[in-house]
């Protein structure tokens, strides 16, 4: 069956995206030199107009300056008037746009590469699909579709999804994307806040954190989750590493001013490293415990975890930043507003696996999408489509998602695999005794066989 390429009409602005050289308006570095918190610090400033503004200034009056991981957790998740659980923002009336928003193909491509690990690893006769981070279900939706669409290849198996959202404004959203809406909350007492049966059959259910989802032989799946999570920022001075945390600006009312704690803090201690060189880092411990329990989860019962997001490894300072109507937003003004967001260190996810799967990547966008075919896709949707408009169309979501200078050198595919995925388990012993384990599409060419 073929199927359009390009979703219609989205919009060019996406996070993700290469810094500019020169910050933009709006766009606040944390140069030049930051003022040192107070120790004791006088009551300052009034209320702003928004409520989660007022919320924060309340907060910083009565116990002073918070970390920037607390002021981005308040921002993004707060249970009353965090951006998540009001906007959401994801999709082309949002504020940002992402790759299975600008073209089903990109999910498609997904959910082969979970068909072809669950063939690579023995076909087990049942899986947990889960996802963390769904959005508004638009990935969901057509890895779902793949996998009606090759319904023989899995007709043995006893597939359940699995989402893990935060947000209650956007779980509404997945729920009618995939279900159509048909889906019952659940009684409090168990885990799992909303269940339903998704349009192509497959049972579905939400919840709040990764934790509550069943034990079991699992694929999990995070596609742009892992940099709204929020990070500690820290800074070299000459009295050695400060945190940068959030404060009322004294001098102008309602605003908010990133400071230095006047001293160390249990974050400097506890996460730099000794032999660190930069002089400003980003830590996001939330992601690293998540790390480490996809990964003890995937040790225990086995299966598989695609992470794929804007990131680096290890190296990059400052890169903290606020989307608002597809533009970068200053990250203090407004909170609440806006989506917050920090590119991933995917050498702090390998860290945080500890050893207990392998890991692979993190690889580029546009190579891990190539080897999963999607050339070939392109050239048989461009033979089968009649119109010109149309044409076009798919030409423009395959150049946002594979050119280096848009979304094809930024965005990076991380995966955690079972050891025994990668190496037999007692190759040191009889090498010759075992066939070739099959590549792993994606970082490598995919070959389904
Ligand atoms: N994966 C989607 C959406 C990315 S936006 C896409 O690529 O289009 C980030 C998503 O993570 C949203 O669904 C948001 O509500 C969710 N989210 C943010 N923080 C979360 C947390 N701590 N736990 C669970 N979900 C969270």
């Amino acid at each position: 069956m073929v199927l359009p390429l390009a979703r219609r009409g989205f919009l060019a602005g996406r996070r993700g995206l290469p810094r500019p050289a020169a910050a933009p308006h709006g766009d606040r570095r944390l140069s030049p030199p930051l003022p040192t918190a107070p120790a004791a610090r006088p009551c300052s400033g009034g209320n702003g107009p928004g409520a989660m503004l007022r919320h924060l200034a309340r907060k910083l009056r009565a116990s002073g300056p918070v970390t920037v991981a607390e002021y981005m957790r308040e921002a993004l998740t707060n249970p009353g008037q965090g951006y998540y659980t009001r906007r959401g923002g994801v999709g082309e009336s949002g504020d940002f746009i992402t790759s299975p928003e600008i073209s089903q193909v990109f999910g498609e491509l997904i959910g082969i590469w979970y068909i072809s690990e669950w063939m690579a690893m023995g076909k087990p006769n049942t899986f947990q699909l889960v996802e963390l981070g769904p959005g508004r279900g638009t990935l969901m939706e057509d890895i779902l579709r793949v996998f009606k669409q090759l319904a023989s290849v899995l007709s043995n198996c006893d597939v359940s999804v699995h989402l893990v959202e935060v947000s209650p404004k956007l779980s509404e959203i997945q729920a009618e994307m995939l279900t159509g809406g048909k889906v019952q909350p659940n009684p409090e007492e168990e885990l799992a806040y909303v269940k339903g049966i998704s349009k192509t059959g497959i049972p579905i259910s939400w919840y709040r954190d990764i934790q509550d989802v069943p034990p079991g032989y699992s694929f999990y799946l995070a596609h742009e989750f892992f940099d709204a999570l929020p990070i500690h920022k820290f800074q070299r001075t000459e009295k050695g590493w400060r945190e940068v945390l959030v404060d009322i600006d004294p001098e102008v009312p309602d605003q908010l001013r990133f400071v230095l704690s006047p001293s160390r803090t249990p974050a400097t201690q506890n996460f730099i490293q000794p032999e660190e060189t930069r002089d400003h880092v980003e830590v996001c411990p939330e992601a690293g415990v998540i790390v480490q329990r996809l990964a003890s989860r995937i040790e225990k019962d086995g299966g598989a975890a695609l992470v794929a997001d804007y990131g680096h490894n290890g190296t990059k300072t400052d890169t903290f930043r606020g989307f608002r109507n597809h533009k970068l937003h200053d990250v203090l003004s407004a909170p609440g507003t806006a989506d917050l967001t920090a590119d991933v260190d995917f050498s702090y996810l390998r860290k945080m696996a500890q050893g207990k799967t392998a890991t692979l990547g993190p690889i580029k966008q546009r190579e891990f999408l190539k080897n999963m075919g999607i050339d070939l896709r392109l050239q048989v949707l461009l033979q089968n489509s009649g119109d010109t408009a149309t044409r076009e169309q798919l030409l423009h979501s395959y150049d946002m998602l594979m050119n280096p200078e848009k979304m094809g050198d930024c965005f990076n595919f991380f995966a955690l695999l079972p050891h025994h995925r990668l190496v037999h388990p007692d190759k040191k012993d009889k090498p010759e005794s075992k066939s070739p384990l099959p590549p792993v599409a994606g970082f490598n060419e995919l070959s389904l066989k």
